[in-house]
């Protein structure tokens, strides 16, 4: 059971809710999802970190065994599953998860038939049980694609994170994405921002990483965190000892990164 957050009902602000995309697969989203939330949390916030990609990455980061996934974001936004026994709490304060299997795997075709498709995790985000867990921030980690899976993350969201690896063609997946984005603005959810675009596995003495900030900066502007997550093996390390960087190298670059990031968030948060 999880307890309902001590505060007074007047007090109770909806979630911020941020889906973290990029169709592109290993540019960094299950690491920011993980050490993002793992720093927030640090900072107080109480944070719902929704795998919803089938591979289950983020979960397995946190912690969450295979065999202990019986309920996961499938039974949340497919089965009326009921939050209160599919999300738990890890092993750090302040941080709860939703986790995911290769159940997730079938949503796309399941979702198909569903007339309200782009809308149950929207739905399913907005109950009862949820709303009395009191988060304040809810990360959505989204599948290597742009399925009915993200599109129901972005529904479902205020805003979008958008890591992007410091790479030739980065920016061209990109302008993909924000296509999406905007269809998903003019259909289900005219309000959703963009949270900001985040440059990951950065290496400085690398002339195209350079290139790509700049581009990036020059195209985005203030789009793009101040922030920069470094290449470093820290964060590529923790996932195996189940553990955000933060907790497993409280001291690496990886963790004052992500902890950086955290503060530009909670600034607006606080806001
Ligand atoms: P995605 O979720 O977009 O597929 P991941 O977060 O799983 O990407 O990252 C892909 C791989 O790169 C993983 O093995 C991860 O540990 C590693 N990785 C991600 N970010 C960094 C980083 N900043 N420094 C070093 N390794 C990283
Ligand atoms: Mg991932």
């Amino acid at each position: 059971m999880l307890a309902a957050k001590p505060l007074p009902e007047a007090d109770l602000k909806p979630a911020h809710v941020i889906a973290i995309a990029n169709q592109k697969g290993g540019v960094g989203k299950t690491t920011t999802a993980i050490n993002l939330a793992a720093a927030l949390a640090e900072k107080g916030f109480r944070v719902l970190l929704v795998d919803l990609d089938p591979q289950g990455n983020a979960s397995t980061g946190l912690g969450v065994a295979t065999n202990d996934r019986k309920l996961t974001t499938y039974d949340l936004i497919l089965s009326d599953g009921r939050p209160e026994a599919i999300i738990r709490p890890s092993k750090l304060e302040n941080l709860w998860i939703s986790p995911a299997n290769s159940d997730l795997a079938s949503a796309d075709i399941d979702l198909v038939a569903n007339e309200k498709r782009s809308f149950l995790l929207h739905d399913a985000l907005r109950h009862p049980e949820i709303d009395a867990m009191g988060f304040d921030v809810v990360l959505i980690d989204c599948p290597p694609s742009l399925s009915l899976l993200t599109v129901n993350a972005l529904v479902a969201a205020h805003a979008v994170l958008v890591p992007l690896q410091a790479e030739f063609f980065a920016l061209e997946g990109l302008s993909q994405l924000l296509l999406t984005v905007r269809d998903v603005r003019r259909s289900a959810n005219p309000n959703l921002r963009i949270e900001g675009v985040l440059l990951t596995m950065y290496d400085g003495r690398n002339n195209l990483a350079q290139q790509v900030e700049t581009d990036a900066r020059e195209n985005l502007g203030e789009l793009v965190f101040q922030t920069i997550i470094p290449r470093n093996v820290r964060l590529s390390e923790a996932p195996s000892h189940a553990l955000p960087v933060t907790s497993y190298d409280p001291a690496s670059k990886g963790a004052e990164a992500y902890r950086g990031l955290a503060d530009e968030i909670a600034a607006r948060l606080r806001r």
